[in-house]
């Protein structure tokens, strides 16, 4: 039986992560949060000082020195990511980092080399990748693309509770204020901008729960697998 590629694209702070998280647990596939990559990237050249200054030699030296992988985490099927060799978890949801991680995304040195890893991972299927360009630019013929929505004061109290699992609270106006940033940055930088895919699915999970968010991604994949697994008329 062929495994699809499920790209999961949308809004900061819309439960992508963990929607992709649950439904990659439940099909048995990869679960790959592209967004960590990103952090990664953005925490390395700020502990190295290094100016976010596009295809500049000092950003290209540091791109060079960078070694990003996925390893398993506490949770079994969980995978986590590593800069150089060390977890980079929790330190990468620093708001530091979410500060400046939508500069660097908009780079596109940076963003050629994501989006080549990004590939590689998913060339055989049996991913749930989420992001904000997978279903428009890394895997455009993605079998399934969803992409979330949800009121930006519901994404705000979300993300506030689930930063304060890390011990983080910089406070709602703070977080709200970020997440809107980073969705202007996003959706507006030159390569691979933050859109719906026209075949993408939306769900707006402002007024339905988790479990159904979840399970609306699982029975759509379950259908496109069927449908992957016809034989050929
Ligand atoms: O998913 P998360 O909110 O952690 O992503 C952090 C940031 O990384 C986004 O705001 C965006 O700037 C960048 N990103 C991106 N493309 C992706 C995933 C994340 O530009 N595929």
């Amino acid at each position: 039986m062929s495994q699809i590629t499920i790209a999961i694209d949308g809004y900061a702070g819309t439960g992508k992560s963990s929607t992709a998280k649950a439904v990659a647990k439940a099909l048995g596939y990869t679960y790959i949060d592209t967004g960590a990559m990103y952090r990664a990237v953005t925490m390395y050249l700020l502990d190295h000082n290094i100016p976010f200054e596009d295809n500049s030699p000092a950003l290209l030296a540091a791109l060079d020195q960078i070694h990003l992988d996925f390893r398993p985490g506490k949770q079994v099927g969980d995978l986590e990511i590593y800069l150089n060799d060390a977890p980079a978890e929790p330190a990468i949801r620093d708001p530091r980092i979410s500060k400046a991680v939508s500069p660097v995304a908009a780079l596109t040195a940076v963003r050629n080399l994501m989006v080549a890893q990004q590939r590689r991972i998913g060339e055989h299927g049996g991913v749930v990748m989420d992001g904000r360009d997978i279903g428009t630019y890394v895997f455009p013929h993605a079998d399934l693309k969803v992409f979330m929505t949800a009121s930006v004061d519901i994404r705000t109290q979300r993300r506030q509770a689930e930063l304060a699992l890390s011990g983080i609270d910089p406070g709602f106006e703070e977080i709200q204020a970020n997440l809107q940033e980073r969705d202007k940055i996003d959706s507006t930088r030159a390569m691979a901008p933050l859109k719906q895919a026209s075949d993408a699915v939306l769900i707006d999970s402002s007024g339905i729960s988790f479990e159904e968010q979840v399970k609306t991604v699982i029975q759509l994949a379950e259908s496109r697998i069927q449908q992957n697994n016809l034989p050929p008329q």
